[in-house]
This record gives C-alpha cells, sequence and structure tokens, in this order.
C-alpha cells in the first residue's frame, strides 16, 4: 500500500519559513510582501482560489489586494490597472486569475505584467529562462511539485519521469524542471497511448483534467504518483485524473485530492511573492 504524500503538511511548513523569511525582511529592509491579485468576471473557481490565497498571504503578515471586475470590463481597462501595479513600489508581485472572459487575451494580460513581478511564472520571459535553466519565478504548481518530491525522498535523476498533460502551466513546465533535475522525461496528450507510457513511469504526474483517467492497473508497482488534477464531481466532491485506490495498490507514494499537490501551489506563490519583495530594490 503506497504512502500518502501530505500535501497539507509541506504547505504548512513552507508557509512558516516564508513567514520567517518575511518577518526578517521587514526587520531589516522594512519591506512588507505584497501581493495584487487580478480578477475578472464571475468564475465561481476563481472567487474560491483567490479568496484562498489572499487569506494564505494576509496570514504570514504579506499585504495582499483584489482588484475585482465585472464580465462586462474591457481588457483595455484591465490593461491599465496591470500597468498602475507594475509601477505601484508597494507591489512586489501581481497575478491574473485565470480563467478569464472569453472577449479577453489571457496571453496579452500575462505579458502586460512585468516579469519580475509574475507571481505565477507564466510571463513569456520567465517561461522562456525556465527553458533555460535560468533563475527566474517557477510556476507554481509545478514548483510546488519538484518540493513535494524531494520532501519524499525520491531521486531523480536518471529515473523515468511521464507527464500527462502538457498545459503551458503545469505539463510543460513541469516537463521541463523533471528534465533539469536529470529525469528521462515524456509528455504525455490526447494522442498518446497512455496505458503504455505510464506502465513505464517511475515518476508518475498526471495534469489531464479527467477525472480517473488514469487507471491504477498501468501504474508501475513502486512509482510515485503525483495527481494534479481537481476535477468537481456532481455530488460536489473533487476527484482526482488518477483512480486512486487502484493506484494506491502498486505506487510507493502517491497524492489524495484534494490534500495533495492543491496547497502546495498557494505556498509556492508565497514564496515567489517574498523572493520579489527580496529582490525588488527598495
Ligand atoms: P488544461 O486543460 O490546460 O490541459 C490539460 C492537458 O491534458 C492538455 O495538454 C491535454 O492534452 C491533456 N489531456 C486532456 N485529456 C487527456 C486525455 N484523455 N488523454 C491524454 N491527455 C489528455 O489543464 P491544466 O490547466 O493543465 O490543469 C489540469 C488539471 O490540473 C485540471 O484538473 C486542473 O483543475 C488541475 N490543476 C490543479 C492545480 C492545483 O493546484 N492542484 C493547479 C492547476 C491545475
Amino acid at each position: 500500500m503506497a504512502q500518502l504524500i501530505d500535501g497539507k503538511a509541506v504547505a504548512a511548513k513552507i508557509r512558516e519559513q516564508v513567514k520567517l523569511d518575511a518577518e526578517r525582511l521587514k526587520a531589516e529592509r522594512g519591506v512588507v510582501p505584497g501581493l495584487a491579485v487580478v480578477r475578472v468576471g464571475e468564475d465561481p473557481g476563481s472567487k474560491i482560489y483567490v479568496a484562498g490565497k489572499q487569506k494564505a498571504a494576509r496570514e504570514i503578515g504579506f499585504n495582499a489586494w483584489e482588484h475585482h471586475y465585472p464580465e462586462t470590463a474591457t481588457q483595455q481597462e484591465v490593461l491599465e490597472k496591470l500597468r498602475q501595479l507594475n509601477e505601484d513600489p508597494a507591489v512586489h508581485a501581481i497575478l491574473v486569475q485565470l480563467p478569464v472572459p472569453r472577449h479577453m487575451d489571457p496571453d496579452a494580460l500575462i505579458s502586460a505584467v512585468r516579469p519580475e513581478k509574475d507571481a505565477d511564472g507564466f510571463h513569456p520571459v520567465n517561461a522562456g529562462k525556465l527553458l533555460l535553466g535560468q533563475p527566474a519565478p517557477r510556476a507554481c504548481t509545478p514548483a510546488g511539485i519538484m518540493r513535494l518530491l524531494a520532501e519524499v525522498g525520491c531521486a531523480l535523476a536518471g529515473k523515468r519521469a511521464v507527464v500527462v498533460g502538457r498545459s503551458n502551466i503545469v505539463g510543460k513546465p513541469m516537463a521541463l524542471l523533471l528534465l533539469q533535475a536529470d529525469a528521462t522525461v515524456t509528455v504525455c496528450h490526447r494522442k498518446s497511448d497512455l496505458p503504455r507510457e505510464v506502465a513505464g513511469a517511475d515518476i508518475l504526474i498526471v495534469a489531464a483534467g479527467a477525472p480517473e483517467l488514469v487507471k491504477g492497473a498501468w501504474v508501475k508497482p513502486g512509482a510515485v504518483v503525483i495527481d494534479v488534477g481537481m476535477n468537481r464531481m456532481p455530488d460536489g466532491k473533487l476527484k482526482g485524473d488518477v483512480e486512486f485506490a487502484a493506484a494506491a495498490e502498486r505506487a510507493s507514494h502517491i497524492t489524495p485530492v484534494p490534500g495533495g499537490v492543491g496547497p502546495m501551489t498557494i505556498a509556492m506563490l508565497m514564496h515567489n511573492t517574498l523572493a520579489a519583495a527580496s529582490s525588488a530594490r527598495t
């Protein structure tokens, strides 16, 4: 039976360290990290996520602001706000909560944030730096997964890592971080032969957004399984992308949904905000 990877506990530990580092930054340089979140429209999930991010930021002593625009706002209005936030010295990190309404171009909004204030690591400059292995804010979910893997002592060098999903916010940055850690990486998508690829994975990361897409019987005995999926079912419960019970029979370690990757994403956002504040010129 697999050992559960407790993302909540690891995230709490990271948040505690960020809090201590933020206290030191304030004492030594008078800087209080500031996170501004821009949310557009009424997506119910986004409202909950943003509230969680604001709460986490305030709990560790950061300044946190939410700028909420109605569904009818224009892209120009939001771009103007991003320009103001870029210029505001109290704001060290900026996040545009996705998804944005269909009449807006998310890429244009993400690109309007100054790369050094890009809390999510999604700006093209930061995505490029990740590709090149240069320091930059990293996408929070993949960075959080790397911390979870380290926490359970999962060696990556020379191991076969399989990433299911190739989105710009999870799958692709995840694959690049694993590659940097000397894993041999395969990235899967809708055209891939999933049962075959998954069966070869020592480390399996699933971020497809399809409930129980990956069957437990496909999992290699002893594999480390990280389930990023957060699928809201008709009964209101959250389900992952991996058939949990059957996969747990074969894996050595596995993340639950909820309580696995989710809390790490917020913890890494706090980490990125602190890093932006620490390197900002005062
Ligand atoms: P996305 O829809 O942008 O990308 C999904 C990817 O999975 C695509 O590349 C697609 O090719 C692939 N995919 C979809 N169905 C597939 C199938 N049947 N077979 C093979 N590949 C398939 O999604 P995303 O933003 O990357 O998010 C993925 C999941 O992770 C979602 O459930 C999302 O809610 C969750 N998520 C969780 C966190 C967290 O903090 N826990 C953060 C981000 C995303």
